[in-house]
């Protein structure tokens, strides 16, 4: 938003950089809260699937559905043609080398678990160190916190500066010679700063330790390059990216994945069992993905991810930019509210705020009483919140639908919230 002489914010409703017309791609976006249209603004969370989505699992299902991986006749082929051919969308949109550095899995969640107890668990024993940083979601800590526990080993946690961003030179000073592995969140979800990952896997890999990145917040903003940050595992969550829930993806690097155990072991996952042979596990990612995937999943999420692209990349910046600016200089107009950190500085769609005196559960619930939907407390960081010692935020965090006017509508609701308005 450019200053206008006055110093109010440029209304952005009609210079858009991604044209309104994107919201009747997403039909849940035409639906009323209590009356109120609704005003989707809890997108770190997870974000409204396109129709281009939606249609991508009825196409599925309507025409493909047979079990993937197993079945001699052409519709199970059929199938896992698609399946396979999602893999080759994600390996595209993270600049990947090779498909089967693509493991799907149900969300970051369960990606991270997996490189814990595969990775963690071979890399870590008595004494070593873990080191992750001072903005984590529970997501990319607690599998970590329970290796070291289990191990034996200590958790180091890398600082977060006033920025709100971890600085490589001092992730780099907690790097001593006893750390096994390092994993860091890409953009935090609380206040949407960026960390500089290329460097600090850099300086992780000076020191020969192997890097895990929380993409969750990133790959829905940006495009995330794998090769150029050179991560050594790369998870996101496809629902927060515009495609199906319980959808995610992990990347690994082939000689890393090549190495690891299976996770889950069952169907799908070994070349041929007796009771009295050691059990020979296929080659990744099949090893990684136990029992029936989420075959319509993934290629909704392919579908997603084509959508995002299609849009351009350099525009979904520029949009997350402008709102992003519009809600700060707008929050800032209004007494008592205070936006934390500075989400201006590296726009990934998220701006957290607190209003004075009154709880952010009461802001949520007055906020919803206007139809809008934001997400407040801790966020699933409370290692971070108290770090930064607020008891919560409000936030919101945008996608490519959103507009200045939802702002606004934000902005005008919150001169009335008043303690215990929930
Ligand atoms: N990591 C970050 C940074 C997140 O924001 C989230 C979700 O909120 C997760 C991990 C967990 O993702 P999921 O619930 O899809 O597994």
């Amino acid at each position: 938003v450019m200053p206008q002489g006055g110093g109010s914010p440029v209304r952005l409703a009609d210079q858009a950089f991604l044209p309104r017309s994107i919201r009747d791609d997403f039909p849940i976006l035409a639906t009323a809260q209590g009356g109120e249209p609704l005003v989707y603004l809890d997108n770190a969370a997870t974000a409204q699937k396109p129709q281009a989505v939606l249609d991508a699992l009825v196409d599925y299902y309507s025409t493909a559905n047979s079990n993937v991986g197993r079945g001699y006749y052409r519709l199970s082929m059929a199938s896992t043609d698609r399946y396979e051919e999602a893999r080759e969308t994600v390996r595209q949109a993270l600049g990947a080398e090779h498909a089967d550095e693509i493991v799907f899995t149900r969300g970051t969640t369960d990606a991270v678990n997996l490189i814990a107890d595969g990775l963690g668990a071979r890399l870590v024993g008595e004494g070593d160190q873990v080191v992750v940083t001072g903005m984590e979601h529970n997501s990319n800590l607690l599998p970590w916190r329970r290796l070291c526990e289990r191990a034996g080993a200590e958790l180091v946690v890398a600082p977060v500066d006033e920025r709100g961003a971890v600085d490589a030179a001092a992730f780099a000073a907690v790097l001593g010679p006893r750390v096994r592995i390092a994993a860091v969140a890409h953009v935090s979800n609380v206040l949407g700063t960026v960390n500089p990952v290329r460097e600090m896997i850099a300086e992780a890999h000076r020191r020969g330790v192997p890097v895990v990145v929380d993409g969750a917040q990133a790959v829905p903003h940006a495009p995330v390059d794998v090769r150029g940050l050179d991560a050594d595992l790369y998870c996101f969550s496809g629902h927060k990216a515009y495609g199906p829930m319980g959808t995610g993806v992990l990347y690994g690097k082939r000689d890393l994945l090549a190495e690891l155990p299976p996770y889950q072991v069952g169907g799908g996952t070994v070349k041929g069992v007796s009771h009295t042979e050691p059990v020979r596990y296929v080659p990744v990612p099949a090893r990684f993905e136990a029992g029936t995937p989420n075959v319509a999943g993934a290629v909704g999420l392919a579908a997603a991810l084509r959508y995002v692209r299609d849009l351009g990349w350099d525009a979904v910046r520029r949009h997350d930019e402008a709102l992003v600016r519009h809600a700060v200089e707008s929050l800032r107009q209004i007494d008592g509210v205070r936006v934390v950190g500075d989400p201006a500085a590296a726009p990934s769609g998220i701006v957290s705020f607190v209003v004075d005196g009154i709880h952010p559960y009461d802001v949520g619930g007055h906020l919803d009483r206007h139809g809008v939907a934001v997400r407040s407390g801790v966020h699933c960081a409370s290692t971070f919140l108290d770090e930064m010692g607020l008891l919560g935020t409000v936030r919101m965090s945008f996608a490519v639908y959103n507009t200045a006017d939802e702002i606004d509508v934000v902005a005008d609701a919150l001169r009335s919230v008043r303690p215990g308005s929930w």
